[in-house]
């Protein structure tokens, strides 16, 4: 019983730790260039972690492209909880005949802070300052193109999701209309079964879930791939402060979920399935990884 009881202490003590110096959380951010993702980014933390700078001219707009992996980390508050949010922007890539270079860097990206991991797992005397990097979460933006997945998406989600959490979603939706968005969103899916694409998936009927829970994950499950708008731009509209895109014929709400699933990605990712998100980078891929390395060290 005493042992339980200051396991139980010793959680509370862990916990309360990790909300002091507030959770953290990586999330990675992939998919061709001009999709709208450093966009994303600037929408996901309320801040421009990466400026837009002035792009009048054609020079400039490809000066500003994402060049190299570069995480930045956000510190903010979700539901009272301090959250250390890394977010790990990559080049694009769609551009070149050859793309097999960016993808090998994304992936070497990943793997290095599995690595770290695994070193400071081994170590006898454990680094108090160890900052644990590893990617919880994969965003892979998909062109709204209203076809299928491209060669490319198909190729690299394939691959990097072995690694990651992939949350597949689908950029610049305000592109396509409601009924083009439905028909591209289950094409998309489809692709996802029959190439056997190993994306996140939200859990289904666990034992332990309440009904609420279980109704929550079919919910979200059903919206993918979420469809994200992105905008920096705000407009007060009735006294409400609103994130849009404006055009002439009216307004795209980033916030409104009639408009498009960013609410609901953002909720997700930084709130509710975190956690779920957390666990299973660690107990199931980078599992996975460890015995892979090991393994072959061991031939
Ligand atoms: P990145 O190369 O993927 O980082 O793309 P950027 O964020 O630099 O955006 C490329 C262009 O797309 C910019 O002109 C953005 O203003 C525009 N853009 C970003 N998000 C959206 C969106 O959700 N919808 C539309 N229509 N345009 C967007
Ligand atoms: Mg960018």
């Amino acid at each position: 019983v005493e042992g339980i009881a200051r396991t139980a202490m010793l959680a509370t003590t862990i916990r309360r730790k990790n909300i002091k110096k507030g959770l953290a959380f990586s999330v990675m951010i992939v998919g061709s260039s001009g999709l709208g993702k450093s966009t994303f980014v600037n929408t996901l933390c309320e801040s421009p972690v990466f400026p837009k700078k002035d792009c009048g001219s054609p020079e400039k707009a490809a000066l500003e492209k994402t060049v190299a992996i570069t995480p930045v980390t956000v510190e903010m508050e979700e539901d009272g909880i301090k959250l250390s949010l890394t977010i790990v922007d990559t080049p694009g890539f769609g551009d070149n005949i050859n793309n097999e270079g960016n993808f090998l860097d994304i992936l070497a990206y990943i793997e290095r802070q599995y690595d770290d991991i695994l070193a400071e797992e081994s170590r006898i005397k454990r680094n108090p300052k160890f900052y644990d990097n590893r990617v919880h979460a994969l965003l892979y933006f998909i062109a709204p193109t209203g076809h299928s997945l491209r060669e490319l998406d198909i190729e690299f989600m394939r691959r990097l999701g072995a690694r990651a959490n992939i949350i597949p979603v689908v950029a610049k939706s305000d592109s396509m209309n409601p009924a083009e968005l439905a028909a591209f969103k289950k094409r998309v899916m489809e692709d996802i079964a029959y190439y056997k694409i190993p994306i996140y998936n939200f859990p289904y009927d666990d034992e332990e879930d309440d009904d609420e829970t279980i109704e929550e994950n079919n919910e979200l499950r059903a919206l993918l791939p979420f469809s994200v708008v992105g905008s920096e731009d705000e407009v007060v509209l009735n006294g409400r402060r609103m994130r849009c895109r404006q055009y002439p014929w009216g307004l795209v709400e980033v916030d409104n979920s009639r408009h498009c699933d960013f609410s609901k990605l953002r909720y997700m990712l930084l709130s509710s399935h975190l956690q779920d998100l957390k666990e299973i980078t660690h107990d199931f891929l980078y599992e996975q990884y460890r015995t892979e390395k090991l393994s072959k060290e061991g031939e």
